[in-house]
This record gives structure tokens, C-alpha cells and sequence, in this order.
């Protein structure tokens, strides 16, 4: 059996993704712009080390030796095994060059984006963006794949993720929202609202910010805050994990929920069991399970009332100008007011699936050829019209404003709005559980961190997601749950 020589490979494959993690953490967070293409060339690079040892001789060894005595592995290994065996083979079928020139060209892509949004200007980036398509429609060819050409992309970030079961999701959730957006945003709400336009201190709003991922868990001596154009997480390891948050002066709410947001992504990280420290299972398990942790903190937790109905006073303390005639009901429906709008990452958490569902529509369409790259922004407006009722002034404010595009990621979306879905599931089975609303009234975040913990976090990658759905919930997927906490959190706060 060749376990050890297995796990040794395994911890040098850690190696480098660590390295390459960082690499892409520094490029977002400082990387100079004329360094651009020096480390471009350089992550091109490591990403050729990191593929030899995926798919060299070695590996190759290692994984027909395991496969032989896969039923006497343990159940760690297996799990292991599973997972290489999946990325080797994907990766096998792609030659080297073209991964490097790929990975090279996803580097470069995302200053060019950076460049295009800040100057509103999609003409800059749709030749990149060509490109980009160009790989991965190659890619998917040489994969090859069932039923449509969109699955490999939707299981690379969702195992099991297929165009079959998002349509059945989609059309479910449309039918329970679609009329609810429409009654609540013919609504008025009877709140003053003027803090949501007040300018807050940006110096304060990051102390707070930290006051709160502190409170809510997040262990500072094994991670990072900082800043970035797109908030995001990045787990180098189960100690260090970092994630950055953007502050806008005008828009306070927008740092406060990116930084229970990406607190949410940061805690899962930080309790993953250590017994799957390099093994490669010591990250989330998927892209829908970990979005449903980082909703589960901003949205069901920290956009909750009584989560405020004990944390309000200390924001109130902190910000005495910006919150003097704001009582803890005017601040709660600012917070979740529901309007048809054109960003995502700002959208509240009713509209917020409508905005995963154009992008959907999108990437099906590129991936089904229907569209060119350069019809990409009228039928992102046309989408948007028909969803939202609204006109996009600009394409910052339109196709150019999610960073995903630019790194090549596909398929990610849906699991957005997929994670959303399992946060409302975990959440009734973890109110089925104990008294959430009590412990939260009382600023006790114990209860919840160790049911998360224990139900979700600590397992990383061990469990497909839908076993970790079933184990801590008792039921396989349901969109239900979603669409009944948005009707009952909706229907309650705009009185209907
Ligand atoms: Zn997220």
C-alpha cells in the first residue's frame, strides 16, 4: 500500500496551493499594477509545479496502488482518494501548456477588469474575456460531459450540480418570490430611514467591523482583515485564514454585512477539525455549503432582529450623530428594505436571487453558444429590465461589476443563491434544535458557533454536500425552506 508515500504528495499539493493562495491574497491586496505581468508569468509557473505533482507518475502510482486496496483504506483516505482521483482526471485530459497559459491568462484578466470597471468601459475587457471563454469551452470539450455542456463547470464548484436540478431550483423559487418582490416593493415602509444616506467615518466603521467578527467568533490570531476592490476569503489554513472587506462612506451597511459575510466563510475555515490538516480536506466542501455559512452569519443572524435587540446600543455608541433619531425598528427595516436594484453584492436578501438567476441565465447562454461576447451587455440590460424594471447606466454598474468573470469562474454563481437555500434548510433544523432568537437577544453566539461547528464546519471537505445537508438537517435539499423564511421574514416586516 502506498497510504504514506499518498498523504507526503498530498502535503506537498498543500504546499503549493498555499503558495498560490497567497500569491493571489497579495495580488488583490496591494500587488502593484505594473507587477502585473511578472506575476502573471510567476503564478503561471507555480501552477505548472503544482499540476506535475497532480498528474505525474507518482501520483499516477499512488492512485492505481489505492484503488486496489480502496476498501481497506480508511474512511479519511478513501475520501482523499475520491477527491484526487477526481482533479487528476479532470486535469489529466488537459495538456499542461494550455493549464499554464490558462492560469497565466486568469492573472492578467483580472487587473484588465479592474481597469475596465474603473473606466466603465467593457470594450477593455471583452477580448480577455473572449479568451478566457475560449479555454474553458476547450476545456469542457476535452472533459467532456452529460446532458450539457454547462455541468462540469456547475459540479466544479457544487459536486453533483447540474443545469437539471438549478432549472427545477430556479423555476420553484421565481414562483414563491417573483409576486413577493412585487407586493413588497409597492409597499412603502412606514420607518425613517435617513441613516441609510448618512455619512459614517470610515476609521470607525472598521472598528466596529472588527468589534463584531470578534464577537461573532472569528479568531484574529489565526487570521487577517484587510481591504480589497471585491470582499473575499481566502483559507490558507485552518490558522490562518483571511478575508478583506471594503468600506464606503455613504454606504455603512455594505462593510457591516460583507463583514458578517466573509466572517461566516472565515469561521467554517477556522473549525475544520485539524485531524485533516494538508490532506486536502481541510477546506469547505463546496461553494454552496460554504455561501450558506457566510448567509447564515449575515443574514439569518446578523440582519435579524433580535440579533440587534442586543447589539443595536453598541452601534448606536459608536456612530451617537449618524444613529441620534434612529430607533432599533427604523434601523432594522433600513437594513432589510427590499428594492429592485443593480448591484448584487448590495442587493437585499429578497431581490438577491434575482441577481444570481440573470447571471445563470447568462452562462448558459455561452455555454449553449447562443451569445457573443460582444451582445454580453445588451443582454445583461435586456435582463435586467425584464427582473428588475430597471435601466443600467453604465456597464460598472452592470456586466463589468462582479470580479468572477475575470478569474474564469463559471459555474460559481448559482451557488449563491444554492448556498442562500441551504442557510434557510440549517437554520430550521438548528431552530428545531434550541432557542436561536433567545441566545441571540442575549448576545450568545456559543450555541450556534458549536452547532455549525458541529453539524458543519468541523468535517471540511469529508462529506459530499448533500450528505452534510442530510446529516444536519434530516432531509435531502428543499428550496421551501428558503421560500418559506423569505415569505415569513417579508410578509411580517411590510405588514401583508
Ligand atoms: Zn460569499
Amino acid at each position: 500500500m502506498m497510504v504514506n508515500e499518498f498523504k507526503a504528495l498530498r502535503e506537498k499539493i498543500a504546499a503549493f496551493s498555499l503558495a498560490g493562495n497567497m500569491l493571489s491574497w497579495d495580488m488583490s491586496t496591494g500587488g502593484s499594477k505594473k507587477g502585473m505581468d511578472y506575476r502573471s508569468k510567476m503564478i503561471g509557473q507555480f501552477t505548472k509545479l503544482h499540476l506535475e505533482l497532480l498528474t505525474g507518475a507518482e501520483m499516477k502510482n499512488c492512485l492505481v496502488n489505492l484503488e486496489q486496496s480502496y476498501d481497506t483504506l480508511d474512511e479519511v483516505v478513501k475520501r482523499m482518494y475520491v477527491l484526487t482521483k477526481k482533479a487528476y482526471d479532470q486535469q489529466i485530459k488537459i495538456p499542461n501548456d494550455e493549464a499554464v497559459a490558462y492560469a497565466e491568462l486568469q492573472a492578467r484578466a483580472q487587473m484588465i477588469w479592474e481597469e475596465a470597471k474603473e473606466k466603465k468601459d467593457y470594450a477593455l475587457f471583452k477580448d480577455v474575456l473572449a479568451e478566457i471563454l475560449a479555454y474553458l469551452k476547450k476545456f469542457v470539450g476535452y472533459r467532456g460531459y452529460e446532458a450539457h455542456p454547462y455541468n462540469p463547470l456547475l459540479d466544479d464548484y457544487e459536486e453533483g450540480m447540474t443545469v437539471e436540478i438549478l432549472e427545477r431550483y430556479f423555476e420553484e423559487l421565481k414562483k414563491g418570490i417573483v409576486p413577493l418582490v412585487k407586493a413588497v416593493t409597492e409597499k412603502e415602509l412606514p420607518y425613517n430611514l435617513a441613516f441609510l444616506e448618512r455619512s459614517f467615518p470610515i476609521e470607525k466603521q472598521k472598528e466596529f467591523c472588527l468589534l463584531l467578527v470578534k464577537d461573532l467568533g472569528f479568531d484574529l490570531e489565526a487570521g487577517h482583515i484587510d481591504e480589497s476592490v471585491h470582499p473575499f476569503t481566502s483559507a490558507m489554513h485552518i490558522k490562518d485564514v483571511r478575508f478583506t472587506i471594503r468600506y464606503f462612506e455613504n454606504m455603512f451597511t455594505s462593510a457591516l454585512f460583507s463583514a458578517a459575510h466573509e466572517g461566516g466563510h472565515g469561521l467554517y475555515e477556522q473549525h475544520i477539525d485539524e485531524q485533516y490538516e494538508f490532506t486536502g480536506l481541510d477546506t469547505g466542501v463546496s461553494s454552496g455549503i460554504h455561501e450558506s455559512q457566510s448567509r447564515m452569519y449575515e443574514n439569518m443572524i446578523c440582519r435579524s432582529k433580535p440579533f440587534w435587540e442586543y447589539y443595536y446600543p453598541k452601534l448606536k455608541a459608536f456612530f451617537p450623530d449618524q444613529l441620534f433619531d434612529t430607533t432599533l425598528d427604523d434601523f432594522y427595516a433600513g437594513i432589510n428594505k427590499v428594492e429592485n436594484s443593480l448591484i448584487r453584492v448590495e442587493a437585499d436578501e429578497l431581490t438577491y436571487s434575482l441577481h444570481v438567476i440573470i447571471r445563470y441565465e447568462i452562462e448558459k447562454a455561452i455555454m449553449e453558444n447562443q451569445v457573443t461576447v460582444d451582445e454580453l451587455p445588451s443582454l445583461w440590460n435586456k435582463k435586467m429590465k425584464e427582473y428588475m424594471n430597471l435601466d443600467v447606466p453604465d456597464d460598472e454598474q452592470g456586466i463589468l461589476q462582479d470580479v468572477h468573470w475575470s478569474f474564469g469562474l463559471f459555474g460559481y454563481f448559482p451557488t449563491y443563491s444554492i448556498g442562500s437555500a441551504y442557510a434557510a434548510q440549517f437554520y430550521q433544523a438548528m431552530l428545531e434544535a434550541f432557542d436561536v432568537p433567545d441566545d441571540l437577544r442575549k448576545g450568545n453566539y456559543n450555541n450556534v458557533n458549536d452547532w455549525l461547528k458541529n453539524h458543519i464546519h468541523k468535517f471540511g471537505s469529508f462529506k459530499r454536500p448533500e450528505k452534510v445537508l442530510l446529516d444536519a438537517t434530516g432531509k435531502r435539499f428543499d428550496s421551501k425552506y428558503y421560500v418559506e423564511y423569505l415569505t415569513s421574514k417579508y410578509k411580517s416586516l411590510y405588514n401583508l
